[in-house]
């Protein structure tokens, strides 16, 4: 149909800016009910307002995933004015590559604080309400975003990539775990987006790196992978995609 997810409730963190907007737009297109996380309250309030206008049903929650208990109340809120959670796309995280020697140790910090606790603050306060909706509808989703560096070796990026390796490795284990109750697990691995990741790169070299790749490839968009999350979540529940590597055409 064309409202494929309807009847399902969506949970989107990073959801004010790239990817996590132009997904949580995409599901709510597909007809998930859609709960958008994320700091910047603002741009929360804009892309509810924009899902709504568009016929959605949209909840705004202001969290900062690494707080724990800020993320678990807003998982209550999400159970008790949407319902329970059946697709969570596990999308928050930051990019800060610079030369190991550099020391940035806040940067190595902020990352792993992020991209790896902050994950996992999110599957605590949602496994449940998962396996709630996987027994009520069949089927329900955790959508981790890795990355390409995941896989491949980028100077710089060490520490992002080690980040990166433990979202797919600890999406593969979960799956095991999860998928005899109906929870599907998939990460998804992109290539470079075009989004305000690069913006937060501090280092000169990284940054420089990052620009010079426009002029041998187009990169991704936001859209790209909404579209794939999309696709991801409208299989039939006996196929899961475990593990998808999307990559602009030209990127190496
Ligand atoms: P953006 O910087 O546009 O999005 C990052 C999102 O994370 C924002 O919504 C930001 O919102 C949110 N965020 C940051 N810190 C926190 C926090 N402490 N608590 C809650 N939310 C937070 O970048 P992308 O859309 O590109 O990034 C999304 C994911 O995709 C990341 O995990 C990234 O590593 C991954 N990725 C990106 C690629 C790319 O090339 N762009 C390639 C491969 C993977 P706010 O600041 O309002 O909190």
């Amino acid at each position: 149909s064309a409202r494929p997810l309807s009847g399902r409730v969506a949970v989107v963190t990073g959801a004010s800016s790239g990817i996590g907007a132009a997904t949580a737009e995409h599901l709510a297109e597909l007809g998930a009910r859609v709960a958008v996380l994320a700091r910047r309250a603002d741009r929360l309030e804009d892309l509810t307002a924009r899902i709504r206008k568009n016929g959605g049903q949209a909840l705004a929650l202001a969290v900062d995933v690494t707080d724990a208990a800020a993320v678990r109340a807003a998982a209550d809120r999400v159970a008790a004015e949407l319902g329970a959670t059946g697709l969570l796309f596990n999308n928050a995280g930051v990019m800060l590559p610079a030369p190991v020697e550099e020391l940035a140790t806040d940067q190595w910090r902020h990352q792993i604080d992020l991209n790896v606790t902050g994950l996992m603050n999110v599957i605590a306060a949602f496994t449940a309400q998962l396996v709630e909706a996987a027994a009520e509808q069949g089927v329900a989703d955790l959508i981790n975003t890795s990355s390409i560096a995941a896989q491949n070796i980028f100077p710089n990026f060490a520490v992002y990539s080690a980040t990166k390796a433990y979202v797919t490795h600890l999406s593969r284990h979960l799956r095991v775990e999860l998928g005899p109750k109906n929870v599907r697990v998939s990460a998804i691995e992109p290539g470079i987006v075009g989004t305000e990741l690069q913006g937060h790169v501090t280092d000169e070299g990284a940054r420089a790196w990052l620009e010079g790749s426009k002029e041998t490839m187009e990169w991704l968009t936001p859209q790209d992978i909404a579209q794939t999350i999309g696709f991801v979540a409208t299989l039939p529940p006996r196929a899961n995609l475990q593990q998808v590597t999307i990559m602009p055409t030209g990127q190496p």
